[in-house]
């Protein structure tokens, strides 16, 4: 057992997929769901994912030597305000938010002496919530990010790097900054493009919009899905990691407006560079283990 109690705040889609994981691996004696959701609650008892569901917060820490937090990107700071005095000398806390920086900033002033504080972001998620969309499968193979401080002791970095492991994932240290800038562009840039062209095709008149749905068989469908996704942790993540999307946003309507240059001026050369160049970040995908080579295959060669 790497751990004898570990509590997990939030017993959403990640909450409830780390809790089915650390019983797969056989990682800790007890786990305690802390949800400020009854309902969630109940169903995380009569799933048995949890030993205990406690939404008093507070409550649900005492005793745990691993705490993580799994609440809206938002709710950190205060979250960790609300367990501070509860939590056992020598803990770790740890959370999975999308985003890094603000979580470090809102939840560092909160943190005991003598507890450990390292922030994490698996890079593994769906489009659904709540405690019956997890799977112990999750972070398989997928990537999981910590992004501890200079302070932070390295024995507990070690054993947040064991954990995540033992749960399938690989493990990169890097910056909050330097995340925040990265997920800014793989995974919150893409988001915000996929709620824009939804909600595009939502405002147009209703019989256009009925046809949009009927033949959204090609590229809308995929936007559709992202766009499903939950709208607080979205909110969250758009509010909290705002100087890198702004960032990445500016640099995206340049190309966009280079494209819509091309397209006015008939400059076919431009075009067929640009999406010639952005095929290769697809097969790199693939060639890196992070999507199906299948798909590569269905791809005609360019050149
Ligand atoms: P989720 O399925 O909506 O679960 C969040 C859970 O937290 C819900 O049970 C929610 O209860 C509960 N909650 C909300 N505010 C709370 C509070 N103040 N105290 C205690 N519990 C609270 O969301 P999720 O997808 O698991 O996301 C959780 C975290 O993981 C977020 O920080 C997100 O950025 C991060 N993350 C998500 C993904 C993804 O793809 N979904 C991937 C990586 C990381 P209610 O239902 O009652 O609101």
């Amino acid at each position: 057992m790497m751990f004898k109690q570990i509590t997990i705040i939030g017993f959403g889609l990640i909450g409830s997929s780390l809790a089915r994981a650390i019983q797969k691996h056989g990682l800790a004696e007890k786990i305690i769901c802390g949800d400020v959701s009854q309902e969630v609650c109940n169903t995380v008892l009569s799933l048995k994912l949890a030993n205990a569901a406690l939404t008093d917060l507070a409550v649900s820490v005492k005793g745990s030597d691993l705490v993580i937090l799994s609440v809206p990107v938002g709710k950190m700071g205060e979250v960790m305000e609300k367990i501070a005095p509860n939590l056992k000398e020598g803990a770790i806390v740890s959370d999975v938010g999308s985003v890094k920086k603000e979580v470090i900033n809102q939840t560092q002033k909160h943190v005991p002496e003598g507890v450990h504080f390292i922030a994490g972001h698996p890079i593994a998620g769906t489009e659904f919530s709540g405690p019956e969309a997890g799977f112990a499968e999750l972070f398989e193979d997928r990537w999981c990010i910590l992004t501890p401080q200079d302070h932070t002791e390295l024995k507990a970095v070690e054993k947040m790097t064991k954990f995540w492991e033992a749960c399938g994932s690989n493990i990169e240290i890097m910056g909050p900054g330097h995340h925040d800038l990265v997920l800014g562009i793989t995974s919150h840039l893409p988001h915000l493009i996929a709620y824009t062209i939804v909600g595009t095709a939502n405002d147009l008149e209703d019989d256009i919009k009925s046809e949009v749905i009927k033949f959204s068989a090609s590229g809308f469908r995929d936007f559709t899905r992202i766009a499903a996704s939950d709208p607080t942790m979205w909110r969250d993540v758009f509010l909290n990691n705002k100087e890198a999307v702004l960032e990445i946003l500016q640099r995206f309507s340049e190309d966009l407006t280079a494209l819509q240059r091309a397209i006015r001026k008939q400059d076919g050369d431009y075009l067929y560079k640009s999406f010639a160049e952005t095929r290769d970040i697809r097969s790199a995908i693939v060639d890196a283990g992070q999507a199906d080579p299948e798909d590569m295959k269905l791809i005609k060669k360019t050149d």
